[in-house]
């Protein structure tokens, strides 16, 4: 109840606004909300995606123009032509997203500049759009016979469509969806192998992002009631951007804090500069460049973050409702063969990484590949899990061909794993990092998230990861962050994210590396209870005595080729292991 104070106090505030507040300020307020929607798909797609886009006042257009020319033209009723504007903008941020987002690092960004510049002349230009002068008599929007034909009417349409979309927004952030959202920035090989589709996943936040803006594109059309260009060009794209950033670009909140303190403070700004330089100009452009540069000097994440601290509320542990355990797959036989691998060959130019590699791992056993740095063992790892495909060769997982399936398909057949360099999320409680690892055993989609109507699922996957972390003895950490954890229990983390899949082969890539010693003792322990559990565990190693006391068969691997294979022991005895591993031996 205390963490909902400073909410109440805040809806309290802006509810008796309007009745209180001179015109001048309410027409301010109404603006901010304007911008904080768009904002607050900017929070979503570049502040969690990490999706950089500068063009969504193309998309504020799109929604301003198409009511605009429909209202004027063909005298549509307001109300569908917001979703005749919704269908235009979704068909284009559908168009647009398959052409940029597949683009990586800056040439996103660069992207959606192209295409924000594109549009706004399209806007200038189009004759039916009135060009450069735009549209006016854009008619009153009217909501239950009610004419909102003043700035006050408005502005509870406009607040009420704001909290709207920020619930939905935080939900849906809290939720199986967005754990794979929030999971896109961790990069895409982490999130893809957990089963999420990133490539379906992006697209859903560009076009949340894009109809939330013109949602905005909408009301300002019947609050102003006319339109031109202007407001819809790249430097509002950037001004957009600019807001997120500063508000706090991973926070929903983030995005009322940044257009309001943009917002105010340019108004402010135009005033004062011009009286002090003497003449008038946008001055206030160069004090917004330098406020940037200051934010992303000294608060990376925003204000939003440090407005947090300021406020002494505390926040209690989150206590997991009861829920059914979810379905689980037969686990094979013990001595069952799960994986398969047949003269598989990997080359990388002229390098042959893997020649002629046989393997198999059984139900119920630890398979260790084991071999010197740059032997090929992760390259061999890659073409199993999926990450890089073979180039020659068979792989068969439980009797199917999976060489030519791609990671998150290996993981829905059963295929789980774990990153030679620790891929998790570190701002995120350790019990949400594992329930990553769940993605495929949930279907419930984005609607539903956004109206909470998943929680019987959600409350499922939750249970499902705290399971998993009792299992693998990180039960006492569940809502610590993740990246507070030491590097030994990160490893068993990602184990217990692996786990949360309900896979029958797993797959670790060096999990004993940078561990001390004790901690190696309890990752051993670990995976013998899991044999023990019938699982079967692929281990790839460099360390060798952690391996001799706990593989069952052990693969030896030099200069991408298979130099040994059996029993412990034997290989340990052999001596072509060891002239590769120690350089030959008297
Ligand atoms: P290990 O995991 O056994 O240390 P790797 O499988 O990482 O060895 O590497 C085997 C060889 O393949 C090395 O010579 C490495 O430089 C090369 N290699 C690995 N990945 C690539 C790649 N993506 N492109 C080119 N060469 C690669
Ligand atoms: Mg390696």
């Amino acid at each position: 109840m205390r963490a909902r104070l400073p909410l109440i106090a805040f809806l309290a505030l802006l509810a008796l606004a309007p009745p209180l507040l001179p015109e001048f300020h309410v027409t301010l307020l109404n603006y901010i909300g304007l911008y904080s929607i768009v904002a607050l798909g900017l929070v979503l797609l570049t502040g969690v995606g990490g999706l950089t886009s500068f063009g969504q006042a193309a998309f504020v257009g799109l929604g301003a123009y198409t009511t605009a020319y429909l209202t004027t033209a063909h005298a549509v009723s307001p109300w569908l032509t917001l979703l005749a504007g919704l269908a235009v903008t979704a068909t284009v941020a559908l168009v647009l997203g398959l052409l940029t987002l597949r683009l990586s690092g800056h040439y996103l960004p660069l992207g959606t500049i192209a295409w924000g510049i594109s549009l706004y002349f399209l806007f200038g230009n189009l004759a039916f759009l009135g060009g450069h002068t735009g549209l006016t008599g854009i008619p009153v929007v009217e909501l239950f016979g009610l004419a909102l034909d003043s700035g006050r009417a408005f502005y509870y349409l406009i607040w009420v469509v704001l909290l709207g979309a920020v619930l939905a927004t935080q939900n849906l952030l809290d939720s199986r969806e967005g754990r794979a959202i929030r999971a896109l920035k961790g990069g895409g090989l982490m999130a893809e192998s957990m089963g999420v589709d990133t490539a379906r996943t992006k697209t859903v936040i560009f076009l949340i992002a894009a109809l939330y803006a013109c949602l905005s594109g909408w009301l300002y059309a019947h609050l102003q009631r006319f339109v031109n260009p202007t407001p819809f060009g790249l430097h509002i794209g950037i001004e957009y951007l600019f807001m997120a950033v500063v508000g706090g670009a991973a926070h929903v909140w983030g995005a009322l804090v940044g257009a309001g303190l943009i917002t105010v403070l340019k108004q402010w700004l135009q005033d004062l500069l011009p009286k002090i330089f003497g003449q008038s100009g946008n001055f206030e452009v160069i004090f917004f460049g330098v406020l940037l540069v200051i934010v992303l000097q000294r608060a990376r994440e925003g204000i939003w973050p440090w407005l947090v601290r300021l406020v002494p509320v505390k926040i209690g542990q989150r206590t997991l409702a009861e829920a059914e355990p979810l379905p689980c797959r037969p686990l094979p036989a013990v001595g069952t063969v799960l994986l398969e691998v047949k003269d598989a060959r990997k080359t990388f130019g002229g390098l042959v990484a893997n020649n002629d590699m046989n393997l198999t791992v059984k139900a119920g056993e630890v398979m260790a590949l084991i071999g010197p740095n740059g032997a090929g063992k992760s390259t061999m790892f890659n073409c199993i899990s999926g990450v890089d495909p073979v180039t020659s060769g068979e792989i068969r997982f439980l009797g199917e061909r999976t060489d030519r399936l791609a990671a998150r398909e290996n993981a829905r057949r059963g295929m789980g794993r774990t990153f030679q360099h620790v891929r998790l999320l570190p701002t995120m409680s350790v019990l949400e990092n594992v329930a990553i690892g769940a993605h495929l055993r949930g279907s419930k989609g984005v609607l539903s998230a956004a109206l909470h109507l998943e929680r019987v699922e959600e409350a499922r996957l939750l249970a499902e990861a705290k399971r998993q972390l009792d299992r693998v003895g990180l039960g006492e950490h569940l809502f610590d962050e993740a990246g507070s954890l030491p590097l030994g229990q990160q490893r068993v983390l990602e184990i217990a994210r692996a786990l949360a899949a309900d896979p029958c082969l797993l797959l670790l890539d060096e999990p004993a590396a940078g561990l001390r010693y004790l901690e190696k003792q309890a990752l051993a322990e670990l995976l013998r209870r899991l044999r023990a559990q019938g699982m079967g565990i692929l281990l790839v190693e460099h360390d060798m005595d952690f391996v001799m006391g706990l593989a069952d068969r052990v693969v030896v691997m030099e200069f991408g080729e298979k130099i040994a294979e059996g029993l412990p022991e034997e290989v340990q005895q052999d001596p072509v292991v060891l002239e590769a591993y120690l350089g030959g031996v008297e």
